[in-house]
């Protein structure tokens, strides 16, 4: 037996949490059984839990996009029994039973191994906001965005996201403009992550021109809707934006003024789907690029049981950094 959160449909239609006593024989079919080690609480996360978008397709299920954890049984030539691993999206926790577990049967082919760098507990610290954040760095790299171009925006600066493309960028020699709603709550935190320049989200918030004064070589946005519009206005000629996210909206009130005018590219960050070779390199990257003591200060340890209240203040914007869920604690 172990022990999961579940997740089931109440009358109102509501997700509902509640943690169980599971048999492993309950799991769903796969080739290699994880006895899990931690999970993360991912924005993601936290819409499927509070039921604010329907990102849990079938109930009850186990919520969590990623975990890490120690390969317990395996009939898939490319594991065997001991293997550290990580697993970020394939629809984990949205359509098959996920991560929030101290058990997860899934196919091998969606597990990465950890590089042996990280810990568990960091790779879920990284967990899949970091991943997306170096997917993001790698997007830049690839449409030619150099720490000489000029400076780099992040948007929804003090969240997962946000807090790792930050700590990234900054070891990879980058200078960083950190776009924040709590400038003056996280001005250290920020600062201590390699922020140089820290601006007011409002500043981006609401609908803007069409073109703007140039200003950032690139951005990173987890946000979306006017603040990606306005991101977008005041790009460089040729520079790039990496878009993840929604926090704003997912909405895009944007012109095509930035894109024929002075050449923006707006390109698109996948983390659920994306190719085994890329999240092999992103792993790869991570281990070389991310300094671990910044990782540190962005952590908070959950159990299994505050995961819901921890949703909750999550979407009410009162979280910071990354959320991770030690499935063994019985806090
Ligand atoms: P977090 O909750 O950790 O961070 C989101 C941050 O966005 C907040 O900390 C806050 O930062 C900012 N924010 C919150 N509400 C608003 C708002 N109304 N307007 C503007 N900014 C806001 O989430 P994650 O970092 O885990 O995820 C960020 C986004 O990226 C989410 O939309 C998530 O779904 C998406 N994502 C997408 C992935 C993909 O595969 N494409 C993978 C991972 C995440 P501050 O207070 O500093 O402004």
């Amino acid at each position: 037996m172990f022990d999961a959160l579940v997740l089931n449909k109440d009358k109102d239609q509501k997700a509902t949490g509640k943690v169980e006593k599971l048999d492993i024989a309950d799991l769903p079919e796969g080739d290699v059984l994880v006895n899990i080690d931690y999970s993360t609480l991912n924005y993601k996360d936290s819409l499927a839990l509070t039921s604010s978008s329907p990102i849990v397709k079938n109930f009850p299920m186990i919520p969590g996009i990623d975990f890490s954890g120690v390969v317990e049984e395996t009939s898939n030539n490319s594991f065997k029994i001991g293997d550290k691993v990580v697993l970020n999206g394939y629809g984990v926790g949205e359509k098959h039973w996920g991560g929030m577990a101290q058990k997860a049967r899934v196919n091998g082919n969606w597990l990465v191994k950890i590089p042996e760098e990280f810990s568990q507990k960091q790779a879920m610290a990284i967990g899949t906001a970091g991943y997306t954040a170096m997917l993001c760095i790698l997007t830049l790299e690839k449409n030619g965005v150099t720490p000489d171009k000029g400076e780099v925006l992040v948007t929804g600066a003090s969240g997962g996201v946000g807090s790792i493309a930050i700590s990234l960028l900054t070891k990879l020699g980058y200078e960083v403009c950190a776009s924040s709603g709590r400038t003056e709550q996280y001005n250290q935190y920020l600062k201590s992550l390699g922020a140089k320049r820290i601006i007011d989200r409002s500043e981006l918030s609401e609908r803007g021109r069409p073109l703007g004064k140039e200003i950032w070589a690139a951005g990173i946005d987890s946000v979306g809707s006017f603040t990606l519009a306005n991101i977008c206005a005041s790009i460089k000629y040729g520079g790039t934006v990496a878009a993840c996210g929604l926090a704003q909206g997912y909405d895009l009130p944007a012109t095509v003024m930035p894109f024929i005018l002075r050449g923006v590219t707006l390109a698109g960050v996948d983390s659920v789907y994306c190719p085994l070779k890329d999240r092999i390199e992103a792993w790869k990257r991570l281990a070389t690029d991310l300094d671990l003591d910044k990782l540190e200060d962005m952590i908070s340890l959950i159990s299994l049981n505050e995961v819901m209240d921890a949703a909750n203040k999550m979407l009410s914007g009162k979280s910071y950094g990354r959320i991770i869920i030690d499935v063994k604690s019985t806090n």
